[in-house]
């Protein structure tokens, strides 16, 4: 077989369009692997930051997005190897932590990859190549085991969503013990339910505005119920709990209002994690929260070890976050990938650059 040299990528302009382009393949260096991509996923963050224009993080100057190859959620086989010693070898599936950090700052010690300090902090599919292409360079630090029971589209929502709603729940402590409420059913919505079921929390119950949002939760069969975020949410949260709230809350709609939906849903001595981007909190303090006993987290996306555990964990309980992504398209079809996406998905999009997808692991459903 000849070996492919030159790829297609990705990129986004800025402008609500997509542009694709083509690449040598790369050549793993020292510490790096070359990844085939399976699977790779578009994130809320990709629409809102980098789609529709370019936006800066909050105190860095320039935009986030450096026109690189889009996608920070990927997963693939490593089909080359840079290192003599590195954990992975050619033909292991894996997905990514889709941050590199330095690897010596603290945080970074610490897994967070995501909270690197240093200026060498790059995000794949922002600031170097990421997964909507057939390849991939990656750290070989950011690289996780696919478990062998996980399809590599279960491993691309891992990546990012389902690592930033697992954190959010790991953070608030959540158990079988729970009663769980869920604001803002996108993707990282549901994925807090999904994850949520695996803790073994008791009930969960979810809040969204979009009626087609709405049906697709409902037919996932996550929730006990699936509430409209309508002028009467909060009693009708009081009334599918009889009156006490959730002892755990997440909120993953990045609004004021649904910030706001969480903690009159929360239980007293409850516990409420925010995990939705962007908007203000604006709340009441005596009644809401200081009488109620409330312990209030933010939580921004995850550890390199909890994404590993994560993964572990979903196959454990025979949990597949594939089942929420509502739309699946080549490379070639990218722009409708995100047009969907930023407009009115029902669950997921993800993009499948191979030709040939690779998806033995994929569970029948
Ligand atoms: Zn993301
Ligand atoms: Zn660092």
């Amino acid at each position: 077989m000849t070996k492919q040299t030159t790829m297609r990528g990705i990129v986004l302009p800025g402008n609500s369009t997509t542009e694709t382009r083509t690449y040598d393949v790369p050549e793993p260096g020292d510490g790096e692997v070359l990844v085939k991509v399976q699977a790779s996923g578009i994130c809320g963050s990709d629409i809102g930051y980098i789609f529709r224009g370019y936006k800066s993080y909050v105190g860095v100057s320039g935009p986030a997005y450096r026109g690189v190859i889009a996608g920070h959620e990927p997963a693939g086989e490593i089909v080359s190897v840079g290192s003599i010693r590195s954990r992975f070898g050619i033909g292991d599936r894996v997905l990514l932590y889709h941050i590199v950090g330095c690897g010596q700052c603290s945080n970074c010690r610490s897994g967070y990859y995501i909270s690197c300090s240093s200026p060498e902090r790059s995000s794949y599919g922002w600031q170097r190549d990421g997964g909507h292409a057939e390849y991939l360079l990656a750290s070989e630090r950011t690289c996780i085991a696919l478990p062998d029971a996980l399809s590599y589209v279960d491993g691309a929502l891992v990546s990012c969503g389902f690592g930033t709603a697992h954190q959010g729940l790991l953070r608030i402590g959540t158990s079988g013990a729970d009663d769980l409420l869920v604001v803002g059913l996108g993707p990282v919505g549901l994925a807090a339910a999904m994850i949520g079921r695996g803790l073994g929390a008791r009930n969960v119950y979810g809040v969204e505005a979009s009626p087609l949002r709405r049906k697709w939760a409902e037919g996932l069969g996550l929730f006990d119920a699936v509430l409209p975020a309508d002028d009467d949410v909060n009693s009708s949260v009081q009334e599918v709990t009889v009156g006490k709230g959730c002892s755990r809350v997440i909120e993953c709609s990045g609004s004021a209002q649904g910030r706001s939906t969480a903690i009159a849903g929360a239980a007293e001595w409850g516990r409420v994690s925010l995990v939705g981007e962007g908007g203000r909190l604006d709340t009441e303090v005596s009644d809401l929260l200081l009488h109620k006993q409330l312990t209030i987290c933010a939580s921004w996306v995850t550890s390199l070890q909890d994404m590993e555990r994560l993964a572990v964990d979903l196959a454990r309980w025979q949990l597949h976050p594939d089942v929420i992504v509502s739309d699946r398209f080549g490379l070639g079809d990218a722009d409708k990938a995100y047009a969907l996406a930023a407009g009115a998905s029902a669950g997921k999009v993800v993009i499948i650059p191979a030709d040939e997808p690779d998806d033995r692991h994929s569970v029948a459903k």
